[in-house]
């Protein structure tokens, strides 16, 4: 079989402030011309996803790797999942800290590991028995981080329910400074082989020890080359209510196109539960589904040698890659 490959990235869903825009939607854009050179490059679409969100990892603007946001400890906890959609093998590690790219160390678990998820300690300590150096923290911390936890700090309402609430378009503007950072990539290679990947720091303020939707397989990331892949983003606990990355991989099942599972399981989600957020999907032919329900989302894709990209519903640039 052979499919003209695809890579698409998100920088996030989120609601309310406009500031980073430009820097937002310019990392995702330079996140999938990393993800095209790499598939171009090996054909292989899980060195594109991986390729792609390490680009967005290293990105400060971004909620993963650095740039991940604090807990109400002020430490970095960070999440992340990858999955071959032909094997459907997968790797996540949840709660990691001072690694600099959790979406590496997630692919490790898959290939070197007979687990799909490692956590905390252990995760870290996997991180060093293979020999993934370990950061000191001061590096992953951007200023942007410290200043939205100072944000959330003295109000209770804000720091339980800061991104739910920070991601519905209709309701609680007050808390619109919130925002949704995660990071993710979906690939669809010439053979046909889908995989996705997602990396986050989480949720500001989020307690020690929570693990969001992004590492969670078939809620922040799913991939099957039978069908395709996702990466989601938004407010996880209300993600993981109504698994949406396999909500819309079996939308899809049904026959409905990547577009209309992706709005359909997105509005399910508002609906059901208030939360909002985003998600990417490519079919196993390489067609497009990309939605969310904020006010903004920063997503790229390139097929063809053109890259798609945009920031806000309905407006679509292109331009052509070298
Ligand atoms: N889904 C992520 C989480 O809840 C947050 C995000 O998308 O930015 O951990």
């Amino acid at each position: 079989m052979s499919v003209a490959p695809v890579v698409i990235v998100h920088g996030g869903a989120w609601s309310g402030g406009t500031g980073q825009c430009d820097a937002r939607a310019e990392g995702a854009k330079q996140a999938a011309i990393a993800g095209w050179a790499r598939l171009k490059e090996t054909e292989n679409s899980m060195d594109a996803v991986e390729a792609a969100v390490r680009a967005l990892e290293d990105d400060p603007i971004f909620d993963a790797g650095t740039g991940s946001v604090l807990n109400d400890a002020g430490k970095i906890e960070m999440d992340a999942a990858i999955m071959d959609g032909t094997t459907l093998n997968s790797g996540a590690v949840a709660c990691v800290q001072n690694i600099k790219n959790p979406v590496t160390l997630a692919r490790k678990v898959m290939e070197n590991t007979h687990h799909c998820l490692l956590v905390g300690e252990g995760a870290n300590e996997f991180a060093e028995k293979i020999g993934i150096p370990v950061v000191p923290t001061e590096e992953l911390v951007s200023e942007l981080s410290t200043n939205k936890l100072k944000f959330c700090e003295g109000n209770y309402d804000d720091r339980v329910g800061h991104a739910f609430k920070a991601t519905n378009i209709n309701k609680h503007k007050k808390h619109a400074q919130g925002e949704h950072d995660t990071v993710g990539a979906v690939a669809v290679d010439p053979h046909g082989n889908v995989a996705a990947a997602t990396s986050t720091g989480g949720i500001t303020a989020k307690m020690v020890g929570r693990v969001g939707d992004s590492p969670l397989i078939g809620l922040g990331c799913y991939g099957d080359s039978d069908t395709g892949g996702v990466s989601c983003t938004g407010h996880g606990e209300s993600i993981m209510k109504v698994h949406l990355a396999s909500r819309i991989i079996m939308y899809m099942e049904t026959g409905m196109s990547a577009q209309d599972a992706t709005e359909l399981a997105l509005d399910y989600m508002y609906r059901r539960t208030e939360g909002a957020g985003g998600a990417i999907v490519l079919d196993n032919k390489g067609n497009v589904g990309l939605h969310f329900t904020t006010d903004f989302m920063a997503w790229a894709y390139v097929k063809d040698d053109v890259m798609h990209h945009g920031l806000v519903p309905d407006t679509i640039h292109q331009v052509a890659v070298e």
